[in-house]
């Protein structure tokens, strides 16, 4: 998972506080830790990291008055690498010619392999994060410059890579050839923008440009804009769905579809496919099924109720796991309301079972307040094979659809019925083409199978 954001001012405008708000804005994609990177007057590079969620890392108003036209920035939430701040991004790195920093979105499948080959050579790590990877790939070329040095380094990856970088006094951004993870590009006046995601460009008020094409490596510079295309043939796409279904801000437009629209219609689609016409009313697991779940409603004719309240100031380290704590369990973040819900029958929408314990607690804690009947209906197909590209879900062995059939894991929730959204109907919601789009979770189908996976050195 993680954020990143970037910012450049040809002009030479200060561009700190928008990559903070920009990070503010994306801080669902990471809430570990968060960092920014910017290039100083003599072209030194200067960073600021910390633990845990953006305003508690960074600090606003000293980020503000700081004299930078050329940042970029990261929230972390850990895949490769554990949650120590020395794998908190951006990672910063100089070498004889240049200064260097980056943020990473996505994991590198071939990081393990490139990693021995370059220790084999010398190079030292000093993060256990795959990201490191490319500093010391460029740094490995030294006859080169630097900007050929970073392109030729990721001609030799394989995997998820958004990237935003400092590359000299300049702003870069790369996106994989096979376009795994978002990234777009704004502008506000002259000044441009590198994010994740949309919604954050919304918040610096900044007008969206395009997309970083997959393979596409953007140079923002004193010149302008310039392009160029990473050497690598691939056989399709591999847009991931899993941004749609539960990641990405239901306020993001990704690859020209909205986020919501596509839940909306998820939500539509699942209520043709696996209707519930004994049910009182739809409602949604907060926040992540809400709008597939309106969705439902919607197209059922079905009432739509809030049934279950969330705290929204749980953070995921503001409260101690003491005994008494894991006795309450889910109930810290979600209250149900016993009046709406007691003697109905619920259609229960959520965007997914991984582990499945979520589902499980949600349905004894409805059923508790009385609810006769608790049908559950997913948003998305059946997750039944680790993502190695950025999602963080665990191994198959605790997924909770790898390990048991649907009958048994309604079973195993606690559900009256329980139904998942079919892999043609998602594709449909999304919108794009089934070849551009990754589906592997769902259906094992990983970009390994179709690629030359291991490219030379
Ligand atoms: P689980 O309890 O393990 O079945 O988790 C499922 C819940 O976690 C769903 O309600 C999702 O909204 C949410 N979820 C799905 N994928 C992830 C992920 N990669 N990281 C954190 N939460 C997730």
């Amino acid at each position: 998972m993680c954020g990143i954001f970037g910012a450049y001012s040809p002009r030479g405008k200060k561009v700190l506080e928008d990559v903070y708000l920009g990070l503010y804005a994306l801080q669902h994609r990471g809430q570990e830790a968060a960092g920014v990177a910017w290039v100083n007057e003599g072209g030194r590079i200067s960073s600021i990291k910390g633990s845990g969620l953006v305003h508690l890392a960074l600090d606003q108003a000293k980020l503000a008055e700081i004299d930078a036209s050329c940042a970029v920035g990261h929230v972390r939430y850990s895949t490769a690498g554990g949650p120590d701040l020395a794998n908190a991004q951006p990672l910063t790195a100089s070498t004889s010619k240049s200064s260097l920093a980056i943020a990473h979105n996505g994991n590198l499948t071939n990081a393990a392999g490139l990693k021995l080959f370059l220790e084999n050579r010398g190079a030292i790590f000093y993060s256990a994060t795959d990201t490191e990877v490319i500093l010391h790939l460029i740094a490995h070329q030294p006859h080169k410059q630097p900007l050929d040095a970073f392109v030729d380094s990721l001609t030799r990856l394989r995997g998820a890579y958004s990237l935003a970088m400092v590359i000299g006094q300049d702003l870069v951004a790369a996106r994989d050839p096979w376009g795994f993870r978002p990234l777009v590009i704004g502008m506000r006046d002259d000044v441009y923008y590198v994010s994740s995601e949309t919604c954050a460009l919304n918040l610096v008020g900044a007008s969206i440009v395009r997309e970083v094409e997959p393979g596409e490596v953007v140079i923002f510079g004193p010149g302008g804009i310039e392009t160029i295309r990473i050497p690598v043939n691939v056989k399709r796409r591999f847009g991931c769905a899993f941004e749609f279904v539960y990641f990405a801000r239901p306020d993001s437009v990704i690859d020209g579809r909205s986020v919501y629209e596509v839940r909306k219609d998820l939500g539509k689609k699942l209520a043709q496919r696996a209707p519930c016409p004994q049910a009182h009313l739809v409602t949604g697991m907060p926040d992540s099924g809400t709008i597939a779940s309106m969705g439902y409603a919607g197209e059922s004719t079905i009432p739509y109720e809030q049934t279950v309240v969330r705290n929204r100031y749980v953070g995921r380290t503001f409260i101690e796991p003491t005994q008494r704590v894991r006795e309450l369990g889910v109930r810290i973040k979600l209250n149900p309301i016993e009046k709406i819900l007691s003697g109905k029958n619920v259609v229960v929408v959520d965007d997914s079972i991984v582990r499945g314990t979520t589902c499980q607690r949600m349905i004894s804690m409805i059923k508790a307040c009385g609810a006769s009947q608790v049908h559950v209906r997913i948003s998305s197909p059946p997750v039944r094979f680790p993502c190695y590209y950025g999602i963080d879900t665990p191994t198959r062995v605790e997924l909770a659809a790898a390990k048991m059939n649907l009958r048994q894991l309604e079973r195993e929730v606690g559900a009256d019925s329980l139904a998942y959204i079919t892999e043609e109907d998602l594709i449909d919601a999304i919108g794009l083409p089934a070849d551009t789009v990754c589906t592997a979770c769902f259906s094992g189908n990983y970009m390994e199978g179709e690629e030359d996976s291991e490219p030379g050195l």
